[in-house]
């Protein structure tokens, strides 16, 4: 079954909404197995709607509109689709209560201008509004269907979940199961490279796509039953990861944080970050999740170089000639953090976050990145690339996805701690004994 969606509204072709109504609708019918072939966004307009609804009908079988069912007279939407399927507009009774009550539990008398909404198209399946006034409906001509629902998202996606989706559920004899598997540290195309043969794939398909500087892939099945569906995705989720293994941090998990807490819990280790050009955003994103206090031991934002000497004993001869972005500073982070937290694992990250360069003439997007348990030392130089303009948010995004992401790994090799980072040498040992 094919779908087309229009959002209708001025206020979204002007750019001062955001239409989020496309996401929620996309997702859920995906999710139906209906494939969505259009969307488009027309303007309080009868005529421009009702093309873009002719249109629509034309090539698709399921429409689906939000948005211009609003009391006012450019809401206009029941109007153009009740011509447009040739069916009259009639009171419905149980619309008109249902909105009377919904006005007098607020204490307020219903405005004259609601009754309008109360008029809905003769014979359509009425869709009752839980959370406003405007009922939305669903009606038919030719065999194709118009769904039209509210604009407000609470009100359409109440509508749609309680009585939509059911209403559509007649209508699909399939369903689809997606998994997403996510990486880090690997761009969308050199991630797609290795596994171009199965970008080819019709069923499960699988496609690439970035998001917030990871790459990410979404494996979708379409089949009967979705124990059918998975079992047309478990063999190649078993090959992307045979190809992806080392990037891999998890199949449908929400984040890297949410994954480096999980191994961390179940390996029972707890983690100390000191960060400066991230100034805490590591030690939040861990904290996000609840239940972290079990594995979290202390942030330490260390932004100043007097608060790195002082509290961490970085060395005041390196921060001079070195300055605070570099390896050794890095270093000296993390045992520092170690020392003072006594925590199992300590992180580090001292970096350019941007935008522009530093006084030695170094691009935004450099960090450096330092771990280490006492007994082994792992660090490391990223760049982002992103150099200028509003670089700054993505590059500490970056930077703090890079330092979760070393967490899970370690958490991931523990206890066998050759497979990450290499031994403390022995000055370093003392200093983190000092
Ligand atoms: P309506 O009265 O049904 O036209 O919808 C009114 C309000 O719903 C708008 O002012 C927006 O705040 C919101 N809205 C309408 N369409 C959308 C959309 N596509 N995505 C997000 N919000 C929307
Ligand atoms: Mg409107």
């Amino acid at each position: 079954m094919t779908a087309e969606l229009i959002f209708v509204g001025t206020e979204l072709l002007l750019g001062d909404i955001l239409n989020t109504n496309a996401q929620y609708l996309s997702q859920q019918l995906a999710a139906l197995g209906v494939s969505v072939l259009h969307q488009s966004v027309v303007g309080d307009n009868a005529e421009r709607l009702a093309d873009a609804l002719r249109l629509a009908l034309s090539r698709s079988d399921l429409v689906l509109t939000t948005g211009g069912l609003g009391p006012t007279k450019d809401d206009l939407t029941k109007e153009v689709a009740a011509e447009v399927c040739g069916l009259e507009l009639a009171l419905h009774e149980e619309s008109l209560s249902a909105m009377k009550s919904f006005f007098a539990a607020k204490g307020v008398q219903m405005p004259q201008s609601n009754e309008k909404q109360a008029y809905l198209p003769k014979g359509a399946v009425i869709f009752r509004n839980t959370n406003g006034t405007a009922p939305g409906c669903a009606m038919e001509t030719g065999g194709k269907w118009i769904l039209i629902l509210p604009g407000p998202p609470r009100e359409m996606k109440a509508m749609f979940r309680l009585s939509a989706l059911p209403f559509l559920r007649r209508f699909s004899d399939s369903v689809l199961v997606s998994r997403t598997v996510r990486t880090f540290g690997i761009g969308e195309s050199a991630m797609a490279e290795r596994v171009s043969d199965l970008l080819d794939l019709e069923n499960p398909t699988v496609a690439p796509y970035a998001k917030s500087g990871e790459a990410l892939l979404r494996v979708t099945a379409k089949a009967e039953t979705a124990e059918k569906a998975e079992a047309l995705i478990a063999p190649v989720l078993q090959q992307i990861d045979a190809r992806l293994h080392d990037v891999i941090y998890g199949v449908d998990v929400g984040s890297i944080e949410e994954a480096a807490v999980a191994l961390l819990k179940e390996k029972k280790l707890t983690v100390a970050t000191a960060e400066s050009a991230t100034a805490g955003l590591v030690a939040k994103r861990l904290t996000d999740l609840p239940g972290t206090s079990e594995v979290f031991h202390c942030g330490i934002v260390s932004y100043s170089d007097d608060i790195k000497a002082r509290l961490l004993g970085v060395d005041e001869t390196t921060l001079q000639t070195q300055t605070a972005v570099c390896e050794d500073v890095a270093v000296q982070m993390a045992l520092g953090a170690l020392r003072q937290s006594g925590a199992h694992l300590a992180v580090s990250i001292t970096g350019l976050a941007g935008p522009g360069r530093d006084e030695l003439g170094r691009d935004a997007g450099l960090a450096y990145i330092a771990m280490t348990d006492g007994e082994t030392l792992w660090k490391n130089k990223i760049t982002t690339g992103h150099t200028e303009g509003d670089c700054r948010d993505y590059n500490r995004t970056v930077f703090a996805s890079r330092v979760l992401f070393e967490i899970y790994r370690y958490a991931a090799a523990y206890p066998r701690k050759a497979a990450f980072g290499s031994p403390l040498n022995e000055s370093l040992r003392k200093e983190r004994t000092k």
